[in-house]
């Protein structure tokens, strides 16, 4: 058991309305010391500002709107969002999560296009990280970032997905890090290869419950205390031990997310 930290899990979805309560303490027990929580859309607010509230001071919450949650009324969810965002502004850690998906439909890509480039221009005016969602979509991604390569963005592209000239790409962000989670542990991931290529001090480590679930549990429902598998899997690759990774990462993501 290692003091870790979770930067990315929606502990907050109804997955978790049966037996949160132990899904937590799980992670308490496992050492977990933090998990932060990016929004989905306009219908998780509610859940995800009780969850950390009643989690207050262990779970945190991030606002911003999924790409895979836009549509042609993207103005009505952004809407809601954004109000949220303004609201609560002390209560968030990041702008969360946003980017681009083109893995399942790229219908809506202009939209998505768009709503990611103004989620970011928010976390510039709030002064806020950005988690970034990048699914099939580097190129779209690095080309709306590209502009405010410069400024005081920054950032975690979450659930790095083991391509090299990917890595290179958000590489070129200075203030950006990048997350790695369960994906490493699959059979047939190349992510082993690629990690030896990012450096230490950008990296950060996290589950993305429910999904991407790490052996030994793959198929299974994915949870914050399951982050030992992806420290264990990373560490080994790394050649370091599993308590040199947890510090060093969860330093990564203290000062990520303003908390160092
Ligand atoms: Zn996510």
């Amino acid at each position: 058991m290692w003091p870790i930290i979770d930067t990315h899990s929606h502990l907050f979805t109804e997955e978790f309305d049966t037996d949160r309560t132990e899904v937590l303490q799980r992670a308490k027990k496992q050492g977990v010391t933090r998990i932060y929580m990016p929004n989905i859309d306009e219908t998780t607010i509610d859940r995800l500002l009780q969850v950390c509230e009643d989690n207050s001071g262990y779970c945190f919450p991030m606002m911003g709107l999924h790409p895979t949650s836009v549509n042609e009324n993207f103005e009505i969810a952004l809407q809601q969002v954004f109000q949220c965002l303004v609201t609560h502004r002390n209560l968030f850690v990041a702008v969360g999560e946003i980017g681009i998906d083109l893995y399942w439909d790229n219908t809506f890509l202009q939209q998505q296009i768009e709503v990611f480039d103004r989620q970011v221009r928010w976390a510039l005016e709030l002064d806020l990280p950005i988690v970034v969602h990048c699914r099939n979509a580097i190129q779209y991604i690095y080309k709306v970032l590209l502009p405010y390569k410069d400024t005081t963005l920054r950032g975690i592209f979450h659930s790095f997905t083991g391509d090299s000239e990917e890595a290179e790409l958000m590489l070129k962000f200075n203030r950006f890090m990048i997350g790695v989670n369960g994906i490493v542990t699959f059979k047939k991931s190349v992510i082993p290869t690629i990690l030896p290529q990012l450096p230490l001090e950008r990296l950060v480590l996290e589950t993305d419950s429910p999904y991407l679930t790490p052996v030994p549990h793959r198929g299974e429902r994915n949870e914050s205390s399951y982050i030992c598998y992806t420290l264990m899997k990373v560490a080994q690759v790394l050649g370091l031990t599993p308590e040199e990774l947890a510090a060093q990462t969860s330093a990564n993501a203290l000062r990520m997310f303003g908390a160092l």
